[in-house]
């Protein structure tokens, strides 16, 4: 059975003008070889203004690693002032993009009915989402994680082929470990982990909940991603504050080693 690529993806959030990008694209750039892209996917996700410099930057020094948006609209065009469309995206060369983060969901009041829309027009424009799941702090005290987690897959993907299913990612992230230096346990991430694969199995196919990958975030750091990577149905990482850190996310990349 063909294992899964691992996949590293740094979300940058608000961090870091086109200069900045440029800047550190080329640090992690120099300092990651051949064969750390041999052994994993990685992934950068800068802002919307920063998109351009990294596509001249990578397509000019055909450097391996890859990137992608924080955010696309649902629409495809139109009167939707601020709003960037997925054809938009793939035409600046994007990989990826995220659809579904939790602070998407908080500050700008994105439900699941927004992110199935968001992850559609991502599957409709070739660009792969990584849609961001996860429960609360309230919701893991009830010791309700999985049926939480659960819920927002099967809201994420209706509509959504099981040819396209293949291709997804999905990232789980705890929202009480993301931004607080409070990772989950490797135990933790593996039984939502664990379980999102069994339902992608339910909703589509054993062949999608094979190829499908499944990443944990929240407060992943060179230092604790190898016991979060040795679980099963954990296919890489999803990382905030460590990717802003060429140093850190290169040792983040080689997976802790
Ligand atoms: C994130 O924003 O997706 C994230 C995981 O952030 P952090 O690594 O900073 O917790």
């Amino acid at each position: 059975e063909a294992k899964r690529t691992p996949l590293i993806a740094g979300n940058w959030k608000l961090n870091n003008n086109h200069l900045e990008a440029i800047a550190l694209v080329q640090k992690m750039a120099f300092a990651l070889n051949d064969a750390d892209f041999d052994a994993a996917e990685i992934v950068v996700l800068p802002p919307f203004t920063s998109l351009r410099s990294v596509q001249t930057l990578v397509d000019g020094d055909k450097l391996r690693i890859g990137y992608g948006a924080q955010d696309i609209s649902q629409h495809d065009k139109g009167a939707y002032t601020g709003e960037i469309s997925g054809a938009m995206l793939a035409k600046l060369g994007c990989s990826y993009v995220l659809a579904g983060h939790s602070e998407r969901r908080e500050y700008h009041k994105e439900d699941d009915a927004v992110v199935n829309a968001k992850v559609k027009a991502a599957f409709a424009n070739d660009i792969t989402p990584i849609l961001c799941l996860g429960e609360g702090l309230d919701v893991r005290k009830a010791g309700d994680q999985v049926s939480h987690s659960l819920a927002q897959l099967d809201g994420a993907l209706k509509g959504v082929t099981a040819e396209q299913a293949e291709r997804l990612v999905v990232a789980y992230e705890p929202v009480w470990a993301i931004g607080t230096g409070e990772v989950a346990t490797p135990d933790d991430a593996q039984e939502v982990c664990g379980a999102l694969r069994v339902r992608l199995g339910e909703l589509y196919s054993p062949e999608v909940s094979r190829a499908s990958r499944i990443l944990y975030g929240g407060s992943v750091k060179a230092d604790n991603i190898a016991g979060i990577m040795a679980k099963s149905d954990v296919d890489g990482a999803l990382v905030g504050g460590a990717s802003l850190k060429p140093d850190e996310f290169v040792k983040l990349s080689r997976l802790g080693k």
